[in-house]
C-alpha cells in the first residue's frame, strides 16, 4: 500500500504536517516533486528563482535519502501527472500542503475532485502561513484591507501558531522506487550567460541553510534589527525571504524561535516584535492575495486604471539595467541582478522611481522583479508593488514621492551600499554620491568620473518629474 506526498513549496523535512501525515499512515511514502510551468501561465517560475528551486531540490533529495527515501521529479501539467503518477504506483492517498496562488487554488481543487472520483483519499495541511487567510475576520465579518488592524487581530484574537512538528526520523519506501526525471535535465540554471555567478556566494538553499541563516539572524543581528533594518549597507535583515518562498523553512520555525530567542537575550524584545510584524506583512499579503485574486494584474484601487501611464522602453531598459543616473536607484537595480535579492528599502525606492518618476506602470516592474528575484512571490510581489504605485488596499499614498537622492543620503549615510554596487563613483565625496550631477567639475575629475561617459547623466529631473507624477494623479483624482 503506497501513498505520495507531492512537495510543492514547502520544500522542507521539519514542521511539514502533510509530510508528517504521510509518514502517519505506516505506508510507504513516495515523494513526488512536479516542475508545472503550464497552471501558473504568466507566473510561471522565473529565472532567478529556477536557480534557487535547482539548488533547493539537489538539497531536498539528499535530506531525503538520508531518511531512506528519495525523490521522484515529474515536469508537467499537474493536473495530468498527479493522478497519472497516482495510477503508476497504485497509490492509495495524496498529501499536500496548501499554496495560495489563484491558479493554484483551482488548480488543486479540481486535483481534489479528480482524485476522489478515483477513490484516492486527498488530505491537506497548513505548512506555510501563520494564519490561514479566512480565519482573520474583520467584525463585520469581511477580510481585512489594512495591515494594523489585521495584524493586531492575529496577535489578539487568533489561537497563537503551532509549535513547529519535528521530522519524521524515516519514510516507509519501496525496494523498487518509481523512475524519476534527472535535475540536471530540467535546465533550471543558467547556462551562458551566467548570469547567477555571484547568487551561490549568498544563498544557500536547502534546509540546512536556512536553519544557519536564521541562527545567524537570531544570534548576530536581530538585537539590531529595528535600529539598522533600513540600512542596505548594512547587513541586519534576515535574508530569509527565498527560504520561505520555497518553504525550505517555515513561518512556525521562524517565529518561535524569534521568541524564545527574545526570552533569552535582553533587550531584544522590541526588535524581535518589530521582525515578527514583517512576517506578519508575508501574512498579509497572502490574505489580500487570497481575498482580492487579481491583485497581480489589476489596480486594487480602480481609479488607477485611468492614470496617465507612460510607455517608454528605453527608461524601462535603463531602470532594469540599473543606468538611470541616480546612484541609489542603480545601486539596488544591480544589487538584484548580482544577487537575486534587494533590500526592502531600496525595493521601494527603485519601485517608486519607475512608477513615479518614471510614470511606467507597475506592472512592469512587478514582472521584472518575478524574473530576477530569489524571493519572487506572487502575494508579497504584488501586494508589494500595488503598495508603493498608490494604487494597492493599504497603499502609501500615491502623492508621497520617494526623493532618491535623500533617501541614500538618509538610509545609507557611509555611502557604502552605493560604492559597492556602483563602483566607478566609489572615489566621489559622500556629499555628491547620490546626486553626481551637483559635483563641481574639478571633484568629479579627481574621483575620475566623467558624467554621460563612466556614469549616466541623471535620466529624469527630480523636481520636473515629481511635477509631472503629480500632474499625473490629479487627473484620476479629479475624474474619481
Ligand atoms: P526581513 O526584514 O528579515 O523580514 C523577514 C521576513 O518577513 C522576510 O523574509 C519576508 O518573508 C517577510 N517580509 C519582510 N518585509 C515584507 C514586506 N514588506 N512584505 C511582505 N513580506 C515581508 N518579498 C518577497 O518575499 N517576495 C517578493 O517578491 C517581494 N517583492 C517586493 C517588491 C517590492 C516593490 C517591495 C517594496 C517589497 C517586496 N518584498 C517581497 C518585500 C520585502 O522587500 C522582502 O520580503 C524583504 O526585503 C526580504 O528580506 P529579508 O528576508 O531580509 O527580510
Amino acid at each position: 500500500d503506497r501513498v505520495i506526498f507531492w512537495f510543492r513549496q514547502d520544500l522542507r523535512i521539519a514542521d511539514n504536517p502533510a509530510l508528517s501525515a504521510a509518514a502517519g499512515t505506516e505506508k510507504e511514502v513516495i515523494c513526488l516533486y512536479i516542475l508545472d510551468d503550464e497552471t501558473p501561465g504568466e507566473w510561471a517560475m522565473g529565472g532567478a528563482g529556477c536557480w534557487f528551486l535547482h539548488h533547493a531540490l539537489d538539497s531536498l533529495d539528499k535530506d531525503l535519502k538520508g531518511l531512506g527515501s528519495k525523490l521522484v521529479l515529474r515536469a508537467g501539467n499537474a493536473t495530468e501527472v498527479l493522478p497519472d503518477f497516482a495510477d503508476e504506483i497504485s497509490a492509495t492517498a495524496v498529501f499536500w500542503n496548501r499554496l495560495y496562488e489563484p491558479y493554484a487554488i483551482k488548480r488543486d481543487k479540481a486535483l481534489k475532485a479528480c482524485l476522489r472520483e478515483r477513490d484516492i483519499e486527498v488530505e491537506s495541511s497548513n505548512a506555510s502561513l501563520l494564519f490561514e487567510p479566512w480565519t482573520v475576520e474583520t467584525k463585520s465579518g469581511g477580510p481585512y484591507r489594512v495591515f494594523s488592524p489585521f495584524w493586531r487581530a492575529c496577535m489578539r484574537d487568533c489561537p497563537s501558531p503551532d509549535e513547529p512538528i519535528k521530522a519524521p526520523k524515516s519514510l516507509k519506501t519501496p525496494k523498487q522506487h518509481p523512475r524519476t526525471e534527472k535535475l540536471d535535465d530540467w535546465g533550471l540554471l543558467p547556462t551562458k550567460p551566467d548570469w547567477a555567478k555571484g547568487f551561490a556566494e549568498i544563498w544557500t538553499p536547502g534546509e540546512q541553510g536556512a536553519k544557519d541563516r536564521l541562527a545567524w539572524f537570531l544570534d548576530e543581528a536581530a538585537a539590531d534589527y529595528k535600529d539598522k533594518r533600513d540600512r542596505p549597507g548594512v547587513r541586519a535583515t534576515s535574508g530569509l525571504s527565498p527560504h520561505l518562498h520555497f518553504g525550505d523553512i517555515g513561518p512556525r520555525q521562524i517565529y518561535h524561535a524569534a521568541r524564545a530567542q527574545a526570552e533569552k537575550q535582553d533587550g531584544t524584545a522590541k526588535s524581535i516584535e518589530k521582525f515578527i510584524a514583517e512576517l506578519g506583512w508575508r501574512e498579509f499579503s497572502h490574505h489580500l492575495l487570497y481575498h482580492f485574486p487579481s491583485l497581480p494584474t489589476d489596480n486594487y484601487q480602480e481609479k488607477f486604471d485611468d492614470f496617465p501611464w507612460r510607455d517608454n522602453d528605453d527608461d524601462l531598459k535603463r531602470w532594469q539595467e540599473g543606468q538611470t543616473g541616480y546612484p541609489m536607484v542603480d545601486a539596488g537595480m544591480r544589487e538584484l541582478w548580482q544577487t537575486g535579492w534587494m533590500h526592502n528599502r531600496v525595493r521601494m525606492i527603485v519601485a517608486s522611481f519607475l512608477v513615479k518618476h518614471l510614470m511606467i506602470h507597475w506592472r512592469h516592474g512587478e514582472t521584472w522583479f518575478w524574473d530576477t528575484l530569489v524571493d519572487a512571490d506572487l502575494a508579497n510581489n504584488s501586494a508589494s508593488w500595488q503598495w508603493v504605485a498608490g494604487s494597492g488596499a493599504d497603499a502609501a499614498p500615491y502623492f508621497r514621492i520617494f526623493n532618491p537622492i535623500t533617501q541614500g543620503e538618509k538610509f545609507d549615510p557611509d555611502g557604502d551600499y552605493v560604492r559597492r554596487y556602483v563602483p566607478e563613483l566609489a572615489n566621489l565625496p559622500n556629499k555628491y554620491l547620490f546626486s553626481p550631477w551637483t559635483a563641481p567639475d574639478d571633484v568629479l575629475k579627481e574621483a575620475g568620473v566623467t558624467l554621460g561617459q563612466d556614469y549616466p547623466e541623471p535620466i529624469v529631473d527630480h523636481s520636473a518629474a515629481r511635477d509631472r507624477a503629480l500632474g499625473g494623479y490629479d487627473d484620476i483624482k479629479k475624474a474619481s
